[in-house]
């Protein structure tokens, strides 16, 4: 029987897992499925937004993957120092897939970045997701103005919450602390902000149209600012995802022309060209706005600076410019790319390929593509471990992992467990006459499960 550990329970860790237990060539396949909380299904609970329920859903898929009996669920072990080492998974599996996502945030390297107001989105979404990391209510939402730098999916996302008015939230699974410090914001204007042109922003069409749809907010783009894309007039020639966004933006720059009903309660700019050079301070170590250089495209897909600048007034700032991979102790890690070097999915070894050691999702290829992305990316990494399992499996194992994990004085959360946080949440919800509500903290989630 070839015993696989997968390190990771978001979208890529499930699929590996389901490949493993779907595929022929190996008859007898046992997977545990490990991760560091005692939740699974990583960014599906922890990254899409709560008014993503469509995408949410997809954790019923998720689930069923788990709850196959060829495939163990264990959450709080981590993997790395103070828990399961590479080595030690090596020694107790034949194989080892790790999935563990790219959860560090990128920096602007701007002046002003560590000013009382400037954030992370990536802060921000653990926040609203009830993440038992994430860093409390400290965020300044009694900002009347916000600027969202980036024009990413997690910028929409980010720009899209700012922009609702609590009773769009409040169905939602968001934690209570979370909508009541939304529901308090006194955010007016968001303003999204992208350093390139329209035909180059990273959001999805689906993602760009539903701001359009925001019922509290009016969606405003500068047309000037569009016309300076020279693929604006004629996008024929953009991938499609591009040559629709600007279609959607070109729509609701004609209609802001001809418009002329009561504005909405919020507003949310879409800006382009401008590149952030500073986060300007109040003098009393508040964020006060953004300092912007006009860029113009260079012809060659980038931009050039113009040496005019812009501020635009902010006292929140969320910086959604990507994620970044970090490196696990015992793996290799190349730090440019921010990922694990591989081949086809197995980890390599000073150039070599390691036996019994693979990736996949974002920390094998970077933080991009959307979650179903990760379902031939996990294949491929799987298709190449079956290739080395013949060899793989030849080697005794030591005994049974589970215990062995408690033996190093740790304490798995079990499917068993995870379902009694599960009933916990969907009882906090009814306490407080909403739907499900997640519990947002270590202690919360660790008592819920009670040692199961
Ligand atoms: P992303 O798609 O890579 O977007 C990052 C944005 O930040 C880009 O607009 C980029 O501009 C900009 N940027 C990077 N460095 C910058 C800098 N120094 N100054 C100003 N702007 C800068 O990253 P993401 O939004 O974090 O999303 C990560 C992945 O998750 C994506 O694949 C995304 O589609 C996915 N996701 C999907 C959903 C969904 O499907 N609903 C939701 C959330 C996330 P340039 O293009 O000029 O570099």
């Amino acid at each position: 029987m070839l015993h696989v550990a997968v390190v990771g329970s978001g979208p890529s860790g499930v699929y590996a897992a389901q490949s493993l237990v779907q595929q022929t060539s190996v008859p007898d396949v046992r997977v545990l499925v490990l991760d560091r909380l005692p939740c699974p299904y990583g960014l599906v609970r922890y990254g899409v937004a709560p008014d993503h329920e469509k995408i949410k859903s997809l954790q019923n898929n998720l689930r069923a993957v788990l709850e196959d009996e060829r495939i163990g669920f264990v959450g709080n072990v981590e993997v790395g120092p103070g828990g399961l080492r590479p080595e030690w998974l090596r020694t107790h599996f034949h194989a080892v897939v790790y999935c563990v996502g790219a959860a560090v945030d990128r920096k602007l390297g701007v002046p002003g970045e560590e000013l009382y107001g400037s954030h992370s989105a990536t802060d921000f979404v653990s926040w609203y997701s009830a993440h038992p990391d994430a860093v409390g209510n400290g965020f300044a939402l009694e900002a009347r103005s916000a600027v969202v730098v980036g024009v990413g999916n997690v910028a929409v996302d980010v720009a899209r919450i700012l922009a609702r008015g609590a009773d769009e939230l409040r169905p939602t699974d968001v934690p209570h602390a979370a909508l009541g410090a939304l529901a308090a914001s006194g955010v007016r204007a968001v303003h999204m902000v992208g350093r390139r042109g329209p035909s180059q922003a990273k959001f999805t069409t689906k993602e760009l149209r539903e701001l359009g749809a925001l019922p509290k907010a009016d969606v405003a783009v500068d047309p000037a600012e569009l016309t300076l894309d020279p693929a604006y007039a004629d996008p024929a020639g953009l991938p499609a995802v591009n040559r629709r966004n600007v279609e959607v933006l070109r729509g609701w720059a004609d209609a802001e022309a001809g418009e002329g009903g009561t504005p909405a309660e919020r507003r949310l700019a879409l800006r382009f060209f401008l590149r952030p050079v500073e986060i300007v301070g109040d003098g009393a170590g508040r964020v006060a706005g953004v300092r912007f250089e006009r860029t113009l495209p260079d012809g060659r897909g980038g931009v050039r600076g113009s040496g005019t600048y812009e501020v635009i007034e902010a006292q929140l700032v969320l910086r959604a410019v990507g994620y970044r991979g970090s490196p696990l102790a015992g793996l290799p890690f190349d730090a440019g790319s921010g990922t694990v070097p591989h081949l086809a999915g197995r980890v390599l070894r000073d150039g070599a390929a390691s036996p019994g050691e693979y990736v996949a999702g974002w920390i094998k290829r970077g933080p991009t593509g959307v979650i179903g992305t990760n379902r031939p990316c996990a294949k491929e990494t799987v298709l190449s471990l079956l290739a080395d399992a013949p060899d793989l499996v030849r080697r005794r194992l030591p005994g049974e992992p589970l215990e062995a994990v408690r033996e190093l004085g740790l304490s798995p959360v079990q499917w068993p467990g995870w379902l009694a946080i599960e009933a916990a949440e969907a009882a906090l919800g009814a306490s407080l006459g909403r739907r499900t509500v997640k519990i947002p903290d270590w202690a919360g989630l660790l008592g819920a499960a009670g040692g199961r």
